[in-house]
């Protein structure tokens, strides 16, 4: 389990006398022109091969992207830039105004507020719920130093709260492992909130679930938005039109179409590449 939500390798001491409790760095993000992320034309090639081609995104704070597209289409690898994880060829990518991306390692990248979730869940399958919660919040390391000898009531209410958020204030002292695949999700997407990101990014979140987990993370995204900033990138439309008021398409590494669903789902060239298959 090496997910980099819980990398913590950039140490920054917190202002001396100042609680850091549940303070991330992402505070100190300037988001004073409303967009939270801003990638400019951003390519990436594999063997002179262009996943992405001249991408540019914007994404607002608060806002809930959906992001859909073929196969193959860069959905993957634009997360992976956004993360570190691939380094662009060309172009810039930006938190805020003025966090650099490149600049940072992926670590760094976590660290000053941006969480992914991966397909497959990465949770501590041998712990029960709680003690992920509590191993998520601990992997902080400026609330590891600071808080558990003396505040470990407010870490109790803190974990309860987020049980309570995703759903899972019944299975607390279930051991993980033992949770239905739905539940399993929501799980890491409590663990990743632990850490109380800015921009929150998952990869096909409702894959694999029923009917009901599916309306039951929709309703869990739709309270999130506004606090966090979310891009999900779906291939289930139902669950988008539940969800999204902005969706981005991808296509051969570049956005071949941008807006509301209904719009989006009656372009003739999203259906073409896309939704007609
Ligand atoms: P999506 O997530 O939209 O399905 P990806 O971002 O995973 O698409 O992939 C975009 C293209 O880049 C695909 O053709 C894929 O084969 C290629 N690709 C992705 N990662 C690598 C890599 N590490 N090495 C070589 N090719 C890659
Ligand atoms: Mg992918």
């Amino acid at each position: 389990m090496s997910s980099m939500a819980y990398s913590t390798a950039l140490d920054s001491s917190p202002p001396s006398g100042e609680a850091v409790y549940g303070r991330m760095a992402s505070e100190g993000l300037d988001t004073s022109h409303g967009a939270i992320l801003y990638l400019d034309d951003i390519s990436v090639s594999f063997d002179g091969f262009k996943a992405l081609n001249k991408l540019s995104l914007s994404i607002d704070v608060g806002e809930l992207r959906c992001v859909i597209g073929p196969n193959g289409a860069g959905k993957t690898t634009m997360m992976d830039v956004i993360t570190g994880k691939t380094r662009p060829d060309e172009g810039t990518a930006f938190f805020g105004q003025t966090i650099d991306l490149a600049r940072l390692s992926e670590a760094q990248i976590a660290q000053a507020g941006i969480g992914r979730k991966f397909q497959k869940p990465t949770i501590f399958e041998q712990h029960t719920v709680f003690e992920n919660l509590e191993l998520a919040m601990k992997s902080d390391k400026r609330v590891r130093r600071t808080l558990f000898a003396r505040l470990s009531s407010e870490a109790r209410d803190r974990i309860a709260a987020m049980l309570e958020r995703v759903g899972l204030a019944g299975a607390a002292e279930r051991v993980a492992g033992l949770l239905s695949h739905g539940q399993k999700q929501w799980l890491e997407i409590g663990m990743l909130l632990m850490q109380e990101p800015r921009l929150l990014l998952l990869d096909e979140p409702v894959a694999g679930m029923s009917d009901d987990e599916t309306e039951r993370t929709a309703e869990l995204f739709l309270t999130l938005a506004g606090k966090h900033s979310l891009v999900v990138v779906e291939h289930d439309m139902a669950f988008i039109a539940r969800i999204a008021r902005k969706v981005t398409v991808l296509h051969e590494g570049s956005v071949l179409a941008e807006g509301p669903h209904e719009q989006v789902q009656a372009d003739a060239r999203v259906i073409e590449v896309y939704l007609g298959r």
